[in-house]
Parts: structure tokens; C-alpha cells; sequence
């Protein structure tokens, strides 16, 4: 025999009774962002290995560990995308868009990867939906884009979500604020996570959501980045949260809160579900008004999101319904088989979901058939001319000519 094989490791297949709740989700987000005035974008699966290392920084989880890098019989460092925002504001450079009347509104969907531990909500290839405005550095963009993830979860009906809320400040307030946070970790560096420890100069702010108990009691006495931020800085937070507040998004402020990609800069947000266990960030994202100069870009401020596509469908523990089809077509024999092709080729040119049967069946075959599938009516074509149309549900029988079959089942 030879061996089966699996879906890898922190894989997993979308099987169609789980697609179409997915579908709704796209659907819907797709909705939302475009009555907004977002606008689809698509980037590659793989980049140039450093548009990663640059973009997301050199010292995150995602660029140490988490990145699936090869050669491309080139020689090139590739890299599967393990987040979208670097790739878009990629796009956003290359394509010259700082021309476009600005912001530019962009929102996607598609497959992320990222060589994490898998466990319940945390795959190595996973789905993420995401909006970004690129160019505008007032407050209402971020109330913009906060928004729209807000009302998408609304919309689809996640229980139990909680925006938080916090801001890093800009890169330059921030440098003094995070000299005294390193003069607090080194000064308690034999109670820290080995991991904490040693990013203690080249990243200090991932400590906020270590998970090591030595380190949270290091930092419940850390100073607080919102106690130190500049005054422009408090102000664009301020308006943030009035806006929030006018726009009717509830929210709490989490002085801790942190991410895990090094672009963000003043306002950042996170959307926790309860239903969710230990992988509870249904969602989150910020500003990041350095990104674009640093991938050689013009001087240009941005802010965005990214949502976990199974986080969400986790969080609503449900399926749907697959849609069963409207008829089955089935023929008394070989002989009604060209019949068959054309009516259920007109028929669904009309937009109805017709099935022929693609076995052989003999009628009492097919009509077992049309029972497992679900189609709403059953079309028995004789030999002998006749035609005849059962509705499933109310088992009425009646005899019909095919013309009519359209305008008798059509929804
Ligand atoms: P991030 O790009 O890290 O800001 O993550 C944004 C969202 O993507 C998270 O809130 C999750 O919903 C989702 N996400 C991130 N990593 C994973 C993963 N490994 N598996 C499933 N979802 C993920």
C-alpha cells in the first residue's frame, strides 16, 4: 500500500461545510472596507527575505524563528509572507502611489506563514484579512480603520470582543522612555525570561507580554510608555480616543499592550475575544508612520490592521449550512442524457444549482442520490417524452413540460 499522507504540521484543510461561513466572512469584510473607500489589493505569497527583515525588524519572534526562508535556484533569499503590511507598503513604493490622492486605502485577504508552535488558533499557514491607510497622519484614519474592524466583527456576530487601546508614542519621544525601561530591566535582569534578558537592548518593550512569571513581576513596577509620552503624541492619542467615543467603538486602555512587529508607532490596538483560551487576539494593529521611509519610500504616515480569518471563525463556534442545490436532474436512461446537458446548462445559465447524475445510476440510484445531495426538486426525464417534477420537502409530484421547469422552481 503505498502511504498516505497529512496535511503538514500547523496545517489544515478548508472542508466545504466549513467554507461557507468563511465565504460570509470575506463577503462581509469585503463590504465593510469598501463602503469606506478601501480598495482591494493583492501581493505575493513570498518577498525578498529582507523586505521582511527590514519591515517586520530584526529582532521579533517573526524574523528570528518564525520565518519559512529559502534559495530560489537563483540564489535568492525568498520568504513565504509572514504579515501583509511590509509586502503592501512595498507595493505602495514601487508602485509609486504616494502620486494617488492620498490616503490610499487598501484592504486584503489571504494566506500568511509563520514556523510558530500549532495549537488551537495558532497555525504555521493561516489567514488574515487586513485594511491599511497610507498617507494620512490624522487621528481619523486611525478612528477610520479601527472602525471598520469593529463593525466587521459586529456584523458577523463575535460574543465577547474587547478593543484595547495604547500608544507607543512616536520613535523619537519614545528613545528616552525606552532608555529608562532598560535601566529598569537590567537592574532586575536575574529575575527576567531568558529570551526577555537577552533582548533587553535591542527590543525591551516584547517584555510588557512575556508570559514568564519572573518577568510580569519585573514589570508590574516598569514605567509606563503612556506616563511619557510627548505632547503631540498625547494629543493625536487624545483625539483617538474622543473620535473612538464619537464613532460609538467601546474600548479600554491598556497601558501594557504591546505587538509583535517593530513598525508600530503611536497609536496601537488589539481585539481580545473571551471565547478564545489562550490565543485570544481575534485582531490588532496600529500606526506605523516610519515604515514606508525605511523601505526607501517617502516620508509617509500609515495605519492598519490585520485579523486572524480561523480566530474569527473560532471565536463563533458555528457552521453554516452548505446551500443544497435546486435540482437534480435524473434520466430514465443513457438516452435522456443530451436532454439532460442542455436543460441543466440552461437552467444554470439562469443562476439555478442544478446536478446531473455523473455515475451511471440507475433511476432508482439516482433518486437516492438526489436525497444524500439535497437538491430541493427532483426532474425525472422518461424515455418515453415525459417529464415529471417532485419537490423534495412537500414529495407533490407533477408532470412538466422541461420549458417550465425554469419559472416552476425558480426561488
Ligand atoms: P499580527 O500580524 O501578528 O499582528 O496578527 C494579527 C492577527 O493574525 C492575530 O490577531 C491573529 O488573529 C492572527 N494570527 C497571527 N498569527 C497567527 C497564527 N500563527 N495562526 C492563526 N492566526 C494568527
Amino acid at each position: 500500500m503505498p502511504p498516505k499522507f497529512k496535511a503538514p504540521r500547523g496545517t489544515f484543510d478548508v472542508l466545504p461545510e466549513q467554507a461557507a461561513q468563511r465565504e460570509r466572512l470575506l463577503r462581509a469584510a469585503h463590504e465593510i472596507c469598501g463602503r469606506s473607500g478601501y480598495k482591494n489589493i493583492a501581493t505575493p505569497s513570498f518577498e525578498d527575505t529582507a523586505l521582511f527583515e527590514r519591515g517586520v525588524g530584526e529582532s521579533t519572534d517573526i524574523v528570528r524563528k518564525e520565518m519559512f526562508t529559502f534559495e530560489d535556484k537563483g540564489g535568492r533569499s525568498l520568504t513565504l509572507r509572514p504579515e501583509g503590511t511590509a509586502p503592501i507598503c512595498r507595493a505602495y513604493v514601487e508602485h509609486g502611489m504616494h502620486k494617488l490622492a492620498q490616503p490610499v486605502k487598501l484592504s486584503y485577504s489571504g494566506p500568511f506563514f509563520r514556523h510558530e508552535r500549532p495549537q488551537a488558533g495558532r497555525y504555521r499557514q493561516f489567514h488574515q484579512i487586513g485594511a491599511e491607510a497610507i498617507g494620512s497622519d490624522s487621528p481619523l484614519a486611525d478612528v477610520e480603520v479601527i472602525t471598520l474592524l469593529s463593525d466587521l466583527l459586529e456584523e458577523m456576530g463575535v460574543p465577547g470582543v474587547e478593543l484595547r487601546l495604547g500608544s507607543l508614542g512616536s520613535l523619537e519621544a519614545r528613545a528616552a522612555y525606552l532608555d529608562e525601561l532598560k535601566a529598569h530591566l537590567r537592574s532586575r535582569s536575574d529575575e527576567l525570561s531568558e529570551d526577555v534578558s537577552e533582548r533587553i537592548e535591542i527590543n525591551p518593550l516584547r517584555a510588557f507580554d512575556s508570559e514568564h512569571p519572573g518577568t510580569q513581576a519585573v514589570m508590574e513596577d516598569a514605567p509606563q510608555l503612556l506616563d511619557h509620552l510627548d505632547q503631540a503624541d498625547s494629543e493625536h492619542f487624545e483625539e483617538v480616543r474622543q473620535l473612538l467615543s464619537a464613532a460609538s467603538v467601546e474600548f479600554v486602555i491598556d497601558p501594557a499592550l504591546v505587538r509583535g512587529l517593530d513598525y508600530y508607532t503611536r497609536t496601537i490596538f488589539s481585539f481580545v475575544c473571551d471565547q478564545l483560551g489562550a490565543q485570544s487576539e481575534i485582531g490588532g494593529g496600529g500606526r506605523y508612520d516610519g515604515l514606508i521611509a525605511q523601505l526607501g519610500g517617502p516620508d509617509t504616515p500609515a495605519v492598519g490592521w490585520a485579523a486572524g480569518i480561523e480566530r474569527i471563525l473560532l471565536a463563533l463556534d458555528e457552521e453554516v449550512e452548505v446551500p443544497a442545490g435546486d435540482l437534480f436532474i435524473a434520466v430514465e436512461s443513457a438516452d435522456q442524457n443530451s436532454k439532460a446537458v442542455a436543460l441543466a446548462a440552461e437552467l444554470r445559465h439562469h443562476g439555478l444549482v442544478v446536478e446531473i447524475d455523473l455515475a451511471g445510476r440507475s433511476m432508482k440510484g439516482q433518486l437516492k442520490h438526489a436525497d444524500r445531495i439535497s437538491a430541493a426538486h427532483v426532474l425525472t426525464l422518461s424515455n418515453d417524452g415525459a417529464a415529471s417534477l417532485r419537490n423534495r420537502a412537500s414529495n407533490e409530484i407533477r408532470d412538466v413540460q422541461p420549458a417550465d421547469v425554469l419559472d416552476l422552481i425558480r426561488p
